[in-house]
């Protein structure tokens, strides 16, 4: 049996509207009951608002398949034990994956962990705050190292572009949670419940998704439909240096290839 790792942006949709073939391929997913889970670096929606989302692009998913960096950070924080309070640069999906662990996340300082998501009010006084706790010691974890991310109205600058800063300042590199670290890889991996070779991860980002699945001893396959494209696809290959298993034009095209493979 495989399981499958998928990413959300530029693989099911891009910002409103749905990629062809996505709505088809999670049912293709849930008619053959195959393990999947969609695994997102974005820390700012919930599970359940992912999974609206979706549905509003005819994509109907239970909040339970999708998985995000807060999650992983959440729940990366409660294996380390360091202790409970927080003190958070992020938004919505960050601050409740991080209550919903039972950690303190407002008015709690010193804090043991400074933790960092896209915070679309970043301000010079966060950036302040956030380097003074580094200083005084507090960890630093970063939900997803991504320096831009894709947006209707273009790229727009990402969790990563706001950890440069806070780097910069502090001198503290953060641990990173998100794609490509194996870290948010293994926790997806483990809800499969199945072992890495028997796991496709699925994306349109050769730097996180592919780097990420290679690293984690998953099958790979890279879709031309978001940042990798039938036009870049070479020129992206090349600079990250990672080879997926399978290139394909869309989800269907997936399917196909896969089938071919001998899967189901
Ligand atoms: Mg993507």
């Amino acid at each position: 049996m495989n399981g499958f790792l998928i990413d959300l942006d530029g693989t099911l949709y891009r910002g409103h509207e749905p990629i062809p073939y996505a709505a088809a391929f999670i049912q293709w997913l849930q008619q053959h009951e195959l393990p999947y889970l969609l695994v997102t670096n974005n820390s700012s929606r919930t599970p359940e608002q992912v999974a609206e989302h979706l549905l509003e692009l005819g994509i109907e998913v239970p909040a339970t398949a999708v998985y995000t960096s807060s999650q992983a950070a959440a729940k990366y924080l409660t294996e380390q034990r360091v202790g409970n309070r927080v003190h958070m640069v992020g938004e919505a999906g960050l601050r409740i994956a991080l209550e919903a662990s039972g950690f303190a996340v407002e008015g709690t300082t010193p804090p043991d962990y400074v933790v960092q998501g896209i915070d679309r009010s970043f301000t010079y006084a966060k950036l302040t705050e956030a380097v003074r706790h580094l200083k005084a010691g507090a960890t630093y974890v970063l939900t997803n190292p991504d320096r831009m991310l894709p947006s209707d109205g273009g790229l727009l600058p990402g969790a990563g572009s706001l950890a440069a800063s806070i780097t910069a300042a502090s001198g503290v590199e953060p641990v990173v949670i998100g794609k490509p670290s194996p870290i948010i890889m293994a926790y997806a991996i483990e809800r499969l419940g199945l072992p890495a070779a028997d796991v496709w991860v699925i994306g349109d980002n050769v730097h996180t998704d592919i780097r990420g699945g290679v690293v984690s001893g998953c099958r790979t396959a890279l879709v031309l439909t978001g940042v990798a494209t039938a036009d870049n696809v070479h020129e992206q290959l090349a600079s990250a240096g990672v080879t997926p298993e399978l290139v394909c034009d869309d989800l269907a095209h997936f399917i196909a290839q896969f089938t071919e493979l001998g899967g189901l």
